[in-house]
């Protein structure tokens, strides 16, 4: 995405420059273990606060950490979904101070992450750089009583270790994205990976998966890339998409002024859709890096790591396309969202079990949104048959649709038991005799080429027969007559 922006030429007269946005995304996101990274306390979220902890996620004196393997298999599912090449790795400590990490350092991973050098394929066909993805903990959650929650209005705050220790992997994606639109994508599609190889629950409303991102801007042309500003607390793909259009807009508007950017660390404040500096960035040296004593290099051994990619599910780029080849008349952006509700399988299921693919597909895509409830796909399937074969009208299905998935049971059944048996010809023909009789002048109107009263004449007859009536039939009868 180029945008417009004002170049000040310095003599008073402000040329017009094009401007690139670049962006690059740190995605953390919580790993779906039983227990936290290094101890035995459980890995849940919510709970009264500081129940879910013990020596060592309080970094008490001569706890010893030990790592959980479930997170390294997380972690290493992660990398290969994301096509990164997995080696051994050391965990290492990077040491500031914050109240909600007690042992004053964060044990994560730093030269030797355990992923490296991967990517990830967009909706859109782009591929984007993946530098590393790397194990490390969560720290704890400090609230601040008062002055609106913001640290320096508070009165107190208070400190919930529960997610101190809690594993995390961070994936931090090269600076390959060039609008906010395509940030968006990017998040969507690891998102779905992440969710389809079993290692995050991908809740952003819950903070298991935390976005910073990163934004610079360029001139349109140049190679070199900008100051850029990282930007914290952005809670939803909607938020992250504002943040970050306003903030490269700030910056185009410096640049365009002759002013600079300063690169920061800024916070996303979605009550007036703006970002405020936090803190001037921090470079890597004031961490004091160094290796974690208590724990061994980690080396996953080849076979391993061979099992676990014979392992892993299908991704979601696989499943949109067998999806695709299903449904050779859907649009692209429907079969993604099937498969981003993870209801492709319910859809591949039903067409297996004869159901007509495309009434499938619609069904999934605008009646099920709110989930399948008690609906089988075996169910789904015969639902379809039945209107293919005109047994029901569409409005019947979708009252059907509405009872399996509240409660389950047969189509045919439930239809029956509704009282939708078809209308009969004669029977609809009979309806329309009526209709006509009832409303000579809009008949007239109708036969005078006024299309609009088929609707007219198609509501009346499902009022009459609470929805039981086929209104493609009725209108092909109603046309019918008028030609003869
Ligand atoms: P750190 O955040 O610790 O400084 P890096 O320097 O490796 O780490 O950068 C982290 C993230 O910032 C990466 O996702 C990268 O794509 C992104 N990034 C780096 N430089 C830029 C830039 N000029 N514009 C936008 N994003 C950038
Ligand atoms: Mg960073």
């Amino acid at each position: 995405m180029s945008q417009q922006g004002l170049e000040s030429t310095g003599d008073g007269v402000a040329a017009e420059a094009e401007w690139e946005t670049v962006i690059g995304l740190e995605v953390h996101a919580e790993l779906a273990t039983q227990t936290k990274l290094f101890s035995a306390s459980p890995n849940r979220f919510g709970g009264e606060p500081n129940t879910h902890i013990d020596p060592v996620s309080l970094g008490l004196p001569g706890a010893l950490p030990v790592l959980n393997q479930k997170a390294v298999e997380l972690a290493i599912r992660v990398g290969l979904a994301l096509n990164c090449t997995v080696q051994p790795s050391v965990f290492a400590r990077k040491n500031y101070f914050y109240p909600d990490m007690p042992k004053n350092f964060q044990t994560s991973q730093y030269d030797r992450p355990i992923n490296t050098d991967g990517w990830l394929e967009l909706a859109s066909g782009k591929r984007v750089g993946i530098e590393r993805a790397h194990l490390e903990e969560d720290t704890g959650k400090t609230t601040h009583i008062g002055g609106g929650g913001r640290i320096h209005e508070a009165g107190y705050s208070l400190v919930d270790y529960n997610r101190a220790g809690v594993p995390l992997i961070e994936i931090v994606g090269r600076p390959e994205l060039r609008s906010a639109e395509e940030a968006r994508q990017y998040v969507s599609e690891l998102r779905g990976i992440l969710v389809a190889v079993g290692a995050s629950d991908g809740k952003m409303e819950e903070g298991s998966l935390r976005v910073d991102c990163n934004v610079s801007v360029r001139p349109v042309g140049s190679e070199t890339l900008g100051t850029r500003c990282e930007i914290k607390n952005v809670n939803s793909l909607r938020s992250m998409a504002r943040a970050i259009t306003y903030e490269a807009n700030r910056q185009i508007k410096l640049l365009s002024n002759g002013e600079p950017v300063v690169q920061q660390t800024r916070h996303w404040d979605e009550s007036d859709g703006r970002t405020h500096a936090l803190r001037s960035k921090e470079e890597d040296y004031d961490y004091r890096y160094f290796p974690e004593p208590d724990l061994l290099p980690l080396e996953p051994s080849l076979d391993w790591v061979e099992q676990i990619r014979q392992a892993l599910p299908p991704l979601p780029r696989d499943r949109r396309s067998k999806l695709a080849e299903l449904l050779p008349s859907a649009n692209a952006a429907s079969v993604a969202v099937v498969v981003e509700r993870g209801m492709d399988t319910l859809v591949t299921d039903a067409i297996g079990a004869g159901g007509v693919a495309q009434r499938v597909h619609n069904h999934v895509v605008h009646n099920l949104a709110d989930g399948v409830g008690c609906l089988l796909a075996d169910a789904l399937a015969e639902l379809t048959q039945m209107e293919e074969a005109k047994e029901l009208t569409s409005t019947q299905a979708k009252k059907v649709l509405e009872a399996l998935v509240a409660e389950g049971g047969a189509p045919r059944q439930l239809a029956t038991g509704m009282g939708f048996e078809a209308m009969a010809v004669e029977q609809l023909e009979a309806l329309l005799d009526e209709l006509l009789a009832t409303y000579p002048a809009e008949w007239q109107r109708f036969c005078d080429g006024d299309a609009k009263l088929t609707g007219f004449f198609v509501g009346q007859a499902m009022k009459s027969t609470q929805g039981k009536a086929d209104g493609k039939a009725l209108t092909q009868l109603l046309n019918s007559r008028r030609s003869s």
